[in-house]
């Protein structure tokens, strides 16, 4: 018997924009054409915030065979489903950040009550032969409410940030409604192994659960298969841009052949190191003085979530480091750090990635970081850069042939970063070729395959996807 082809239905935060003229989002680009072929539906806020939301219908287009729906959310949610619980307590919460978590029961109330909505306005969109796919920490509740309504389809969870070890998460105010949430969808994605073993060790601790076969664990009378699904890039698509572009010379100003580039692109979130890695750049300009005047770091680093004080401060402090910097080191011909405060478009950025002899990738945790995978991807096969890499971005588990280093660790920054402007041709050929054909591998469709395969078998081990 042949199975039954299931209609996919994604529901995330924020739809993607099918109507911009590039579609530059992960996740778009991953999932935007198994929707259109299996005439899926994708579900979320619209991002607007009206004060009769919650009696407005939502709004369904049709894009090219896709339906995509999305709500309105009150002022009120907005401010304590997003602002409130994901951003300024899950979000620092599963990034290990507990000391900025704020907890506040009245915004995780409304956080579980945004659920809620969201499952009223999805049920009659939904069948019980669909695929219900939800993402990420904004919407642990939904397979609850769903299933309170009457769903029967499959639903399954990917959780795109990291899943903090247990004692962590067991300190998140509500961290026993979500993780009883957690344990009622079919299947949990993470990350990494590191992320699934800590939810395991939660579930185990603070739940009472046992692990069964395999990835499927059990608790408060619920099963779910945990299991691990680390998130990739098009790249095929992106060395191919690289490529095209590299063709069109080079972008950054001509400092001569001995002047290197290290580059580093990233939101300016607190996640992601930005103070430490100038930090490691000014340590590397002060205890290896011959690099002096002859490298350079460009810091890409687009402005997200700016009306969190927490944003504004991380804004500051990097702002500040770039100018006490360049003043120190700095001379009329050179200056060490130049930094951008805002998005570049993708064939930029790809250029830069290219002609960068670093890729320079700081987080102090991070779910996977895209990043690091498209730096490699950038990379001409035969004189390719070298990646310094955070031990605590999920990447590290696949990208083990990078620079690996402790980001709170500046010295050894700044000694990778030596190492990696002075590393032979050939190690670095080497290094390369390694990173490169797991990055081929494990890619954006093995990702979504993957998964969607793991969720749509009903009671099949996952497909392994890890490197041995
Ligand atoms: P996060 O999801 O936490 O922002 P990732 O590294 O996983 O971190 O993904 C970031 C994505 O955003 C990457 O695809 C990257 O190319 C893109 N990006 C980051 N900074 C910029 C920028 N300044 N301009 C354009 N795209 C950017």
């Amino acid at each position: 018997m042949t199975a039954k082809p299931r209609r996919l239905v994604v529901v995330s935060n924020r739809v993607a924009d099918f109507n911009a003229k590039f579609q530059t989002g992960g996740l778009a680009v991953a999932l935007g054409d198994t929707l259109k072929a299996s005439h899926g539906v994708w579900f979320g806020w619209s991002g607007d915030v009206t004060e009769d939301a919650v009696s407005t219908a939502p709004k369904v287009e049709n894009v090219e065979g896709l339906t995509v729906a999305t709500i309105d959310l009150t002022p009120e949610e907005a401010e304590g489903y997003y602002y409130g619980y994901a951003n300024r307590c899950l979000w620092p919460a599963l990034h290990y950040r507990l000391d900025l978590a704020k907890g506040n029961e009245a915004h995780s109330e409304i956080y579980f009550n945004v659920s809620a909505r969201f499952a009223d306005a999805l049920m009659p969109l939904v069948g019980p032969d669909d695929l219900i796919w939800v993402h990420d920490y904004h919407l642990i509740p939904l397979a609850e409410e769903l299933r309170g309504r009457g769903c029967t389809a499959r639903i399954g969870f990917f959780l795109h940030t990291p899943f903090p070890s247990p004692e962590i998460f067991a300190a998140v105010p509500g961290q026993k409604r979500l993780g009883n949430a957690l344990m009622v969808y079919d299947v949990v994605g993470f990350q990494t192994c590191s992320d699934r073993d800590n939810f395991r060790r939660y579930v185990a601790a603070s739940l009472d659960g046992e692990q069964l076969r395999g990835d499927r664990i059990a608790a408060q009378g619920e099963t779910t298969l945990a299991s691990v699904f680390p998130i990739g890039i098009d790249a095929t698509a992106f060395r191919k841009l690289a490529e095209s572009e590299s063709a069109k010379g080079p972008l950054l100003p001509d400092l001569g052949e001995d002047m290197k580039t290290i580059i580093g692109v990233d939101r300016l979130d607190y996640t992601k190191g930005l103070p430490e890695r100038l930090r490691a750049f000014e340590t590397l300009l002060e205890d290896f003085p011959e690099h002096r005047g002859r490298v350079r770091l460009v810091q890409v680093a687009p402005p997200t979530r700016e009306t969190l004080p927490v944003y504004q401060e991380i804004r500051e402090e990097v702002e500040r480091l770039v100018g006490r910097i360049n003043g120190r080191f700095g001379d009329l011909r050179w200056t060490p750090v130049t930094y951008l405060h805002r998005g570049v478009p993708q064939d930029i950025l790809t250029r830069l990635y290219r002609e960068s002899a670093v890729g320079l990738v700081t987080p102090l945790r991070d779910g996977m970081n895209l990043v690091a995978k498209e730096y490699v991807a950038a990379q001409a096969p035969q004189d390719p850069g070298v990646l310094v890499l955070s031990r605590f971005a999920g990447a590290a588990e696949q990208l083990r042939e990078a620079l690996l280093i402790n980001p709170h660790d500046i010295n050894e920054m700044a000694r990778a970063l030596d190492r990696a402007l002075t590393m032979p041709r050939q190690e670095r050929w080497a290094r390369h070729n390694r990173l490169w054909q797991r990055i081929e591998t494990y890619d954006l469709d093995t990702w979504r395959d993957s998964f969607i395969q793991t969720f749509a078998a009903s009671d099949s081990d996952p497909v392994n996807l890890f490197p041995k």
